[in-house]
């Protein structure tokens, strides 16, 4: 966004942080959001990640009750005195500013109450999207003192994956009737929970999605934690303790197994790669953004080189120029939209 470059001070937004300011939270989330180049200064200067807070996971397709449940959770976290922040993330409307989610009604209860943060985010899907984003989000969060982060997001796709792969804990929500647990079996939904969900436990057919999920996950292969299938309704928070009581009891399963380390470690390497992908491809330039790479597209189209010859001469030119004077962006491309967005050069 126009106006935050060269305003960031890294120092004192990191520390701000650390005590827990709420403007600092919101100012660096934005800053995330926009992918403002800034945001890598800050994240040096907060240091070595405290790694204290506990990421639930909340998908599943709109209108499941997820905001509700979620707002019902930070209640039954809140009965425990943590501090926790709910981080809403919705892929689909990059440019409504997340508008859509988090800033619920539902979430109103816990507006003023200083052990809450709440906050919505969009993703701009430059440069690695969500998958570069959320675990950057989720670090500011941290760092800020959160004890439990719940991310929730719309579930559509890639966006669950992505979930999965930030969360400790993942839940996929489903409510009764909408045929949402013989998609889940299709989509592949029934590898990423951890936990399931059966909201709208009011409504008829409740018992009958519960008991589907049950069954599609005893014909799958048997491993050491089945995942439970949880009935709640959102609206009056009967079955949230219940939820709150299974997600404490996948945390224990994970410490005690090792799993817990092991997720962590394949997230940070995960945000390790992306933060290598952007920075490359933000080198390589754009398709369209007058580049060395539109010039070896021209040469592939003309018949002149394969693609894979194409690939290895970007590179090479990438190589040399980072080499000679450590100028990782040409002139031509460095005009691009990219690259004023997300300068990551070293
Ligand atoms: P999301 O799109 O998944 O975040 O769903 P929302 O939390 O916005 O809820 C969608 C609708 O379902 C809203 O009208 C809620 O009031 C309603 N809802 C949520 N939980 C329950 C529940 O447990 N029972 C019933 N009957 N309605 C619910």
């Amino acid at each position: 966004m126009p106006g935050y470059h060269g305003r960031v001070d890294p120092q004192k937004l990191a520390s701000s942080l650390r005590s827990g300011d709420r403007r600092a939270i919101a100012r660096l989330i934005s800053l995330v959001e926009d992918e403002n180049p800034g945001i890598k200064d800050v994240v040096r200067a907060l240091g070595p990640l405290a790694g204290n807070a506990y990421v639930i996971g909340v998908t599943g397709s709109p209108g499941v009750g997820k905001s509700t449940l979620a707002a019902a959770l930070v209640s039954a976290i809140r009965r425990e005195d943590k501090k926790v922040s709910v981080l809403a993330v919705d892929p689909t409307s990059p440019f409504t500013g997340g508008a859509l989610l988090g800033d619920r009604l539902r979430m109103q209860e816990h507006a003023t109450d200083p052990g809450v943060f709440i906050r919505s985010m969009a993703t701009r899907g430059h440069l690695g999207g969500l998958a570069w984003a959320v675990p950057h989000a989720l670090r500011v969060l941290d760092a800020a003192g959160a004890d439990v982060i719940v991310l929730e997001t719309v579930g559509v796709g890639q966006a669950e994956v992505e979930v999965a792969h930030a969360a400790d804990t993942t839940i996929v929500v489903l409510a009764p009737g909408m045929g949402d647990s013989v998609q889940a079996n299709k989509a592949g939904i029934l590898e990423i929970a951890d936990i399931f969900v059966v909201n709208k436990a009011d409504k008829p057919g409740a018992g009958e999605t519960a008991r589907d999920i049950e069954q599609m996950l005893h014909l799958g292969v048997a491993t050491d934690w089945t995942p439970p299938v949880i009935q709640t309704t959102a609206e009056s928070g009967a079955g949230v303790d219940e939820l709150w009581a299974a997600i404490e009891r996948h945390r224990k399963h994970l410490e005690s197994s090792g799993e817990l380390r092991a997720r962590r470690e394949r997230r940070v390497a995960r945000e390790i790669s992306e933060i290598a992908l952007a920075d490359l491809r933000l080198r390589m330039g754009e398709p369209g953004g007058g580049s060395d790479l539109d010039e070896l597209a021209r040469g592939v189209l003309e018949g002149k080189l394969d693609p894979y010859e194409a690939a290895a001469r970007l590179e090479k030119r990438r190589a040399i120029r980072s080499n000679t004077g450590k100028r990782s962006t040409s002139a031509r491309t460095s005009v691009t939209p990219t690259s004023k967005r997300f300068p990551l050069s070293p």
